[in-house]
C-alpha cells in the first residue's frame, strides 16, 4: 500500500462552517488565540461534508504550520494548552503540530504528546484497544 503523503487543498465548501466556527471561537484562532487572517481550516483527510469536528478557525501562521510550515517551538507553547481543548478538531490539530515539532526534540513537546493519544504515523487519535474491556471483565471475577 502506497503511503505517499497526499496534499489536501482546502476546499471552498469549508466556508459553510464559517459561522459555526466563528461562534465557537469568538473569531479568534482556535489554536493560538490570534486574530490575524483567521479562516476555516479543515483537517485532512476531509469528510464528505465539511464537519466542525474536523475543522477549526486558524490564523495565518497556524494554518501555515498545519500545512507543514515552520513553527517556532518557543512561540508554539500555546500547543500545551490546545492539546487539552475540549474541541476535538483543536486537540487533533495541536497534536499534529506537536508531532511535527517533536522532530526538533523539545522536552515539553514530548510531555504534551504523551498526554494525548494520537498516533504519529496516522496523525489520528488511536482507537481504544478492545482488549481493555475484556481484561476489565476478567479481573472483575
Ligand atoms: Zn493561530
Amino acid at each position: 500500500m502506497a503511503r505517499a503523503p497526499k496534499r489536501w487543498r482546502q476546499r471552498p465548501e469549508a466556508g459553510t462552517l464559517g459561522k459555526e466556527l466563528t461562534r465557537r471561537s469568538g473569531g479568534r484562532c482556535e489554536l493560538c488565540g490570534g486574530r490575524g487572517e483567521v479562516r476555516v481550516y479543515e483537517l485532512p483527510p476531509f469528510p464528505l461534508e465539511p464537519d466542525a469536528e474536523r475543522a477549526l478557525l486558524g490564523c495565518a501562521s497556524c494554518r501555515d504550520a498545519l500545512e507543514g510550515g515552520a513553527l517556532d517551538p518557543i512561540e508554539a507553547r500555546f500547543l500545551q494548552t490546545a492539546v487539552w481543548d475540549e474541541r476535538i478538531a483543536v486537540k487533533l490539530a495541536a497534536a499534529r503540530l506537536l508531532i511535527a515539532l517533536d522532530g526538533a526534540n523539545h522536552p515539553w513537546t514530548r510531555e504534551a504528546l504523551e498526554a494525548i493519544d494520537v498516533d504519529p504515523e496516522t496523525g489520528e487519535f488511536r482507537a481504544p484497544e478492545p482488549e481493555v474491556e475484556e481484561s476489565t471483565r476478567r479481573s472483575r471475577r
